[in-house]
């Protein structure tokens, strides 16, 4: 449970996207959170070490034959901060208990296989934290968005992940979703820092641009899939990402939520350890 002082719920009740209208998301708000960016920061660098502690059981408990997992599924608009993500909350656990994948534009080869083809070779293995930096939910946005397949095609998708989650869900894998709203004016700000800023350059898609004039059937897609893939097994948490110190915090606070609901101990010794402290006495 995250500090009473700071959050007025967990986490993931705040966050959850029941019956939330993707129109009406208030992209600047800390849902949940009652603190301001200083606070936000303080307690993350806290949070941090709780998070890191947490996925070390559960990659020591792996080492010892656990089969569960955890997966991270980021959803978001570009420049919505994905990548923060990845970079400073996954980024404050050990990387060798880290299996993370980021889904582009699929290969020629990838494009010959079942949408869920790619996704499931990049499954976190038993004690690891798996992230997706986009995900099979493209196969449902991008893709619904610029008719890359017909609807007949794309319309089935919703129920083929709810199934492949289901099965996720039932092999050990905790799954968080996290779907990340930024507003246009935000974007297009995060867009232009793109272009003023050497050290960004690189993130820059010129095509980025003209997606921009695709927000509303993005809008409609994202909803789409918080109505047919909000499920009590796999839930969305939709997260206002305005401020990137919030969006943080959040994904920490999530993920420590889920790890906890491992109840995961430190794996017990495989031997025998007086016998053992008494061997290396003598060694
Ligand atoms: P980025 O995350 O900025 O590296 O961009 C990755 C790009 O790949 C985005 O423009 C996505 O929309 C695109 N993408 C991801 N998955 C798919 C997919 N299944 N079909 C088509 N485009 C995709
Ligand atoms: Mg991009």
């Amino acid at each position: 449970m995250a500090k009473a002082t700071t959050w007025s719920k967990p986490a993931s009740k705040a966050l959850r996207a029941a019956g939330v209208k993707v129109g009406s998301i208030d992209t600047s708000a800390t849902p949940g959170f009652k603190g301001d960016k200083r606070a936000g920061e303080k307690l993350l660098a806290e949070r941090q070490l709780v998070l890191s502690d947490l996925q070390e059981r559960l990659y020591a408990n792996g080492r010892s034959g656990d089969t569960r997992s955890v997966l991270l599924v980021l959803q978001g608009m570009d420049t919505a901060g994905k990548g923060g993500i990845v970079r400073h909350v996954i980024g404050s656990v050990d990387p060798q208990g880290v299996d993370h994948a980021a889904f582009g534009v699929p290969t020629a080869e990838e494009k010959k296989h079942h949408f869920l083809w790619r996704i499931r070779k990049q499954l976190p293995r038993g004690g690891q934290i798996g992230v997706f930096d986009r995900s099979h939910y493209e196969d449902v946005l991008v893709v619904r968005v610029h008719e890359l397949v017909p609807p007949e095609v794309w319309g089935k998708r919703y129920d083929e992940i709810n199934k492949f989650e289901r099965k996720l869900v039932d092999e050990g894998t905790t799954i968080v979703k996290v779907a990340m709203f930024v507003s246009l004016d935000e974007q297009k700000k995060r867009l232009m820092q793109r272009l003023e800023r050497a050290d960004k350059y690189w993130k820059f898609n010129p095509a980025d641009i003209d997606e921009r004039a695709y927000w509303p059937a993005y809008q409609e897609a994202y909803q789409a899939v918080l109505d047919r893939t909000d499920t009590d097994f796999a839930p969305w948490h939709v997260l206002p990402a305005d401020a990137k110190w919030y969006s943080r915090l959040a994904v920490t606070e999530l993920l420590i939520e889920a790890l906890q609901g491992l109840k995961l101990d430190w794996p017990a010794a495989q031997f025998d350890i007086e016998e053992q402290k008494k061997r290396l006495a003598k060694a």
